[in-house]
């Protein structure tokens, strides 16, 4: 791990969209303008990722940056700040939290420590404080203990029911929670001017999205509609690089219409909860973590339709 800090690889490469650096595990990719997104693994929290397996953002305004999720881990944030690093001097002044998973908040303490304020939705924080001893362990087994070192539960200090906006030097931004999605307080983040959308944890891009038993598949699909009526230029995912809004449409929303249809005709015809784990979700086996979670998934949305 320490000698990754020496070898230090910065490829330059052109992708389809934007420019984009790569170092270590996480890499950084110019949105727009001012707009950057730090693309992580798409695979499980592993020692080298230290937790940061999901995409981050910030956003470099005249009067400091603001970072979108913080990170897995306090380690997982210092990388998260090395990225920064790369294109501004600037300190970051404002955290965002999309919603109450661990990759999105559990680097708050060292931003904070840094003298950032930290903004989340209500239902984020009271998610976050639900769920905390469960991730800690879950990040302790996955991550290890030398890579949770230094972290801790750190809250934010404004939080709002559905909607916060503020503008920082000469940036707008207006954060919205539309409803439960992958977690209960997820929410998106939209720049007016840049017609940039920060999805959090609502959209997932290349990798199979995970509907758990803090998730909501109804109102997951009713929240990527309030988030794609603002018709972003430019998206950046949850998971997965910065891209398009009809490319998110396809490898999360469709797919989540998708679900929900094929356990509902599984329930029509008589299937059995037993069973479910046969449903063909063969269309989308193009998409990554698929062979874990698909049967999962399905499980899930049926207990949720039984009580609809
Ligand atoms: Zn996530």
């Amino acid at each position: 791990m320490k000698l990754s800090k020496y070898y230090f690889l910065i490829t330059l490469l052109l992708l389809p969209y934007g420019t984009s650096w790569a170092s270590g595990k996480l890499e950084l990719q110019q949105v727009t303008g001012n707009v950057y997104a730090i693309v992580g693994e798409l695979g499980n929290r592993s020692p080298e990722n230290l937790g940061n397996n999901a995409t981050f953002g910030f956003v470099v305004t005249s009067a400091g940056v603001v970072l979108i999720d913080s990170g897995g881990t306090y380690r997982g944030a210092q990388e998260i700040e090395q990225m920064i690093k790369q294109v501004t001097d600037q300190p970051v002044v404002r955290v965002i939290n999309t919603g109450g998973q661990d990759h999105r908040w559990l680097g708050n303490g060292y931003f904070k420590q840094r003298g950032a304020g930290i903004i989340a939705s209500e239902n984020a924080v009271v998610d976050q404080q639900q769920r905390t001893q469960d991730q800690f362990i879950g990040l302790s087994n996955l991550v290890g203990k030398e890579g949770v070192q230094g972290t801790e539960a750190v809250y934010a200090d404004q939080s709002f029911v559905t909607e916060l906006v503020f503008t920082l030097g000469d940036t707008r931004f207006e954060i919205r929670h539309s409803g439960q999605a992958h977690t209960p307080g997820d929410s998106y983040v939209w720049l007016p001017q840049e017609k940039t959308m920060f999805t959090g944890d609502i959209v997932y891009i290349e990798r199979m999205p995970g509907v758990g038993a803090q998730s909501n598949s109804k109102s997951w699909i009713g929240a990527f509609e309030a988030m794609a009526a603002y018709q972003p230029e430019h998206l950046v995912p949850g998971h997965g690089k910065a891209t398009t809004l009809a490319h998110a449409r396809k490898d999360t929303y469709d797919y989540l219409v998708f679900l929900r249809s094929a356990v509902a005709e599984f329930m029509d015809s008589g299937g059995d909860m037993s069973d479910i784990g046969s449903l063909d979700q063969s269309s989308y086996h193009y998409l990554l973590n698929h062979e874990t979670l698909a049967g999962r998934n399905a499980q899930q949305v049926f207990t949720e339709m039984e009580w609809e």
